[in-house]
């Protein structure tokens, strides 16, 4: 295996940096947090002329046939400059129509998420905010050629933004008689909404289907066996946020260390000081181990399937409390004014507090490496 980056990669990271500095920087982000959608339907335009919305969809379907390594290049840098879209999100949703198999079904939304017209997203927990196949209660009956969904989902990623929700709805008693299903956001009985999280460039909200008719064909593989390929989802929606995360710990390294170059105290930077030196080194290399971590798993994605659970799960946990003691140390680092609106570095300790729980905090995923090693 290389662990190194491809020419390519590297010359995509570079394109995807360039357009987000001159479209997207840090204070333009500023003042799309205060915007309704949150996001800017312009720049989201141009990432999908470039491909980048369809990065890891094959060309056959409008995407650029790119693997989920290169969608790590992509996500670190828009981690970087805490770029607001529903990117993740949308990505998810082309990953589980991907998934499903089905011809027609590839070809009738994949395009659409590729050029950004559709907005995805996965819409999973409920209230008991488990991410237990049995903790799904949202139910579906058969009626004729259709299923009828009756229930809520919450915490879903970009509900406000999404046209296009896979939801997880419970076909039988058993915990994973489950099934995935594309629901429109304009159907009848379908009402979605969003909200603004601690982190203000990222959204959540709920979707509440009140007996929404959902046509046979929208259901994504075999009804009552889709819980493998909701666990898959859920696994990619966790290398998604911390490739994310582990762009967005990047920056708030080195604006620390740039803040420890630049503050002086007693005559010299407090860089100069072990007190300020020895908790950048520990970020440093906390950073370091989340990478890698990430990059295996990120490999794992389409070379080696039956590792991603855990490799998935090691990634997420270690990066959700190392990106945690990096936005804290950053914060702390900085002296009072860490904290304060206008220096960047609490964004970033805010953007840590949104991406610890996303698609399963630390204690979820240590668990579920435990288990997956038989402990
Ligand atoms: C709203 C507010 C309330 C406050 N309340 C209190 C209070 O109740 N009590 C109180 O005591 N203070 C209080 N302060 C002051 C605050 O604790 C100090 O500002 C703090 O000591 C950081 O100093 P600084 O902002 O100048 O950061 P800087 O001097 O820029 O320091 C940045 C970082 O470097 C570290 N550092 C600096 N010099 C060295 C060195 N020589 N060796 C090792 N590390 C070093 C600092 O600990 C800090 O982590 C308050 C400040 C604010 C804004």
């Amino acid at each position: 295996m290389d662990f190194g980056f491809s020419e390519e990669q590297d010359l995509l990271r570079a394109e995807v940096r360039k357009l987000l500095d001159g479209r997207c920087g840090l204070e333009r982000v500023r003042k799309l947090m205060e915007t309704g959608p949150g996001y800017d339907p312009d720049v989201w335009r141009e990432l999908a002329e470039l491909g980048w919305l369809g990065l890891t969809i094959p060309e056959a379907y409008g995407g650029a046939g790119l693997g989920w390594v290169d969608l790590v290049v992509l996500l670190q840098e828009t981690g970087r400059s805490l770029f607001p879209s529903p990117l993740i999100s949308t990505t998810l949703a082309a990953a589980a129509v991907l998934e499903s198999r089905s011809e027609e079904q590839k070809q009738r939304w994949l395009p659409s998420l590729a050029d950004g017209t559709r907005v995805g997203t996965l819409a999973f927990l409920e209230a008991s905010d488990s991410f237990a196949p049995g903790a799904i209660a949202l139910t579906g009956k058969p009626d004729g050629d259709a299923w009828l969904l009756t229930g809520e989902k919450r915490y879903v990623h970009d509900a406000g933004a999404a046209n296009l929700f896979v939801v997880a709805f419970r076909t039988g008693g058993a915990a994973t008689d489950l099934a995935l299903a594309i629901v429109d956001a304009g159907a009848a009985g379908v009402t979605s909404a969003g909200f603004p999280t601690i982190d203000a460039t990222k959204r959540l909200g709920t979707l509440k289907l009140e007996g929404a008719r959902v046509p046979r064909s929208a259901v994504l593989g075999v009804p009552g066996a889709a819980w493998p390929a909701i666990e898959r989802l859920l696994d990619l929606g966790a290398v998604a946020v911390t490739a994310e995360l582990t762009g967005a710990a990047e920056a708030a390294l080195a604006i620390t260390t740039q803040y420890a170059k630049d503050r002086l105290q007693f005559g010299h930077p407090i860089g100069k000081y072990q007190g300020v030196k020895h908790p950048l080194a520990e970020m440093h290399v906390e950073l370091e181990s989340t990478k890698s971590l990430l990059y295996y798993a990120a490999w794992a994605v389409a070379e080696s399937p039956g590792e991603l659970p855990r490799s998935a799960s090691l990634a997420k946990a270690f990066g959700s409390d190392a990106f945690t003691r990096i936005g804290i140390d950053g914060v702390q680092l900085h002296g009072a004014v860490g904290y304060t609106a206008e220096y960047d570095i609490q964004l970033y300790l805010k953007r840590a507090k949104w991406a610890r729980p996303a698609f399963g905090d630390s204690d979820f995923h240590y668990e579920r490496v435990a288990r997956l090693g038989g402990l």
